[in-house]
């Protein structure tokens, strides 16, 4: 391309920018519901929670559902859901070890205990997003691992075989071309292994919001733009 071309591209590309806000997407949503008041007063509480992320949430949710007589307080310094719990990826993974590779080369002792504690875990927070009625696109998609050349077809292959021996294959299957390409019609891979229950797919601000909203119907008092400045005992 002609230099000249070139520079009236990168002048187009910056233009078409020019308007763009530098926030996470997930955070823009017209839903994002109104933060909670701050704390003005004093309080006591039997259970206080600092952090309005997935954390201190679901800490608060499961405090309250186990004893529904506790008397639980959260504190978030900004808003719920602002930081890390708002803006991730929204893959929700069964795996506790980042990976079932990881796990068995760090684990395998331990191996078939972080994947039943993994999946039972997965378990409970699809049935926790029903029972609280939470509308964060929850969708147990599962995962394709994709081979887009041949050698890594037979990786897939072989390390499905050998997840077949250990006992860990439940829910996996590989795909070969015509399969996957059933599933995602692209010429570009070549094989893939599917952990059908292995993942969920979610809308993560929405999820913390979600729990917000539980929270708060449950009785937990919920205090937004309310940092925790010291512990005194
Ligand atoms: C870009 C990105 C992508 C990610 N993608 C994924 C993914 O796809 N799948 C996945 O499983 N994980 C993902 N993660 C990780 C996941 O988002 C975090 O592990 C999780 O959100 C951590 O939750 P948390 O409650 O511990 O922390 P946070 O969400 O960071 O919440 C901590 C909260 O505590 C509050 N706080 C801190 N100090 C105080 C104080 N003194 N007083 C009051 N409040 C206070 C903060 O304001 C904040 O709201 C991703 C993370 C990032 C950043």
């Amino acid at each position: 391309m002609a230099p000249s071309a070139m520079s009236r591209g990168q002048d187009n590309w910056i233009s078409s920018l020019s308007e763009a806000q530098p926030v996470p997407y997930w955070l823009e949503d017209p839903g994002k519901p109104a933060p909670e008041p701050a704390l003005t007063g004093s309080e006591t509480c039997d259970l206080l929670v600092v952090g309005g992320g997935y954390s201190g949430l679901w800490t608060a949710l499961i405090a309250k559902e186990r004893d529904p007589q506790r008397d639980v307080v959260l504190l978030e310094g900004r808003e719920v859901g602002w930081a890390a719990s708002g803006r991730n990826g929204g893959f929700c993974a069964a795996s506790l070890t980042h990976g079932l590779s990881n796990g068995l080369t760090r684990w395998p002792a331990e191996i078939h205990k972080l994947e039943e504690l993994g999946r039972r875990n997965l378990d409970e927070i699809e049935a926790a997003v029903a029972r609280h009625g939470i509308d964060c696109e929850f969708e147990r998609t599962g995962e394709i691992d994709v081979a887009t050349e041949t050698y890594q077809a037979a990786e897939l292959r072989d390390w499905h075989k050998e997840l077949q021996e250990r006992g860990l294959a439940d829910g996996i299957d590989f795909l070969d071309e015509a399969a996957l390409r059933a599933e995602v019609n692209s010429p570009t891979f070549k094989a893939g292994l599917w952990d059908r229950r292995g993942v969920a797919m979610l809308h993560p601000a929405k999820l913390a919001w979600g729990l917000k909203q539980a929270c708060v119907r449950l009785g937990v008092r919920v205090y937004e733009h309310t940092p925790a400045l010291t512990l005194k005992q």
